[in-house]
């Protein structure tokens, strides 16, 4: 098998310097961190990912719906309707969740998959 699994990190890859280097949780600077560290502690690992879990489970059917509809122009009738409508969820929850994310002191998923992207393999 050629592909490392997707959570190795890369042992090229360089620690994140200066205010990158914080937590996706709370913006707390990571003292000591090891490369690849997203977290100041498991606690804020926990509620990221939790977080993360639901909202997938909210937001893909009407990704994937919208994706397969290429957002309501392909397919009959009622499934471009269910696409427009699921694109409209997905664009609502999405600027929801990242005021959420923002009033709460949370680092922006921009951000948060910058930094992933240096030390771990994307799922594609
Ligand atoms: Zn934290």
């Amino acid at each position: 098998m050629a592909h490392a699994p997707a959570k190795t990190p890369h042992s090229a890859a360089q620690p994140p310097a200066g205010s990158a280097c914080r937590c996706a949780e709370c913006l707390a600077p990571l003292t000591g961190a090891q490369r690849g560290q997203l977290f100041c502690s498991p606690a804020h690992r926990t509620a990221f990912q939790q977080r993360l879990r639901i909202r997938g489970r909210q937001l893909l059917p009407y990704a994937m719906a919208d994706r397969m509809t290429r957002s309501g122009t392909a397919g009959d009738d009622a499934a471009r309707e269910t696409g427009k409508s699921s694109r409209a969820v997905s664009q609502r929850l999405i600027a929801k969740w990242a005021a959420e994310d923002k009033a709460a002191g949370r680092m922006p998923m921009v951000d948060y998959v910058t930094r992933y992207a240096k030390h771990f393999d994307l799922p594609l």
